[in-house]
């Protein structure tokens, strides 16, 4: 009757890693010790993988791919990357790499633009 899997209890311990402490202080140190999809500073923050890789170590993940967020923002993001996840299941996986163009110009124009990339400050024809 564990609560998590041996899998999740040895991810829980490589989290207790030095490496993987000065990773997340990085990490914060960087947000302004704030939640970057919030705003917020006064309430626990975590530091969210985007994705997870197997057999990477919590330590070795780019930091373009580590947020700080709050409780209420992680849950959301896990939320909102399963339905990401879900929805590809719709989609054939003969046509996966279709979706992967789309994601990588999504995150192209999000580094170049950012938010305006997504609110209409952009057109498709660039400026
Ligand atoms: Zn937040």
């Amino acid at each position: 009757m564990a609560r998590h899997t041996k899998g999740q209890r040895a991810y829980m311990e490589r989290l207790k890693d030095p490496r993987w402490q000065k990773k997340r202080l990085e990490a914060l140190e960087r947000a302004g010790w704030k939640c970057e999809w919030c705003g917020t500073g006064k309430v626990n923050l975590q530091v969210h993988h985007g994705a997870y890789e197997r057999d990477l170590p919590p330590w070795e993940y780019p930091e373009e791919s580590l947020f700080v967020l709050c409780d209420h923002c992680h849950e959301r993001a896990e939320n909102v990357r399963a339905g990401v996840y879900r929805a590809l299941g719709f989609i054939s996986p003969w046509h996966h790499k279709h979706a992967l163009t789309l994601l990588r110009e999504l995150q192209a124009a999000l580094a170049e633009f950012g938010e305006e990339a997504v609110t209409g400050g952009v057109s498709a024809e660039g400026a």
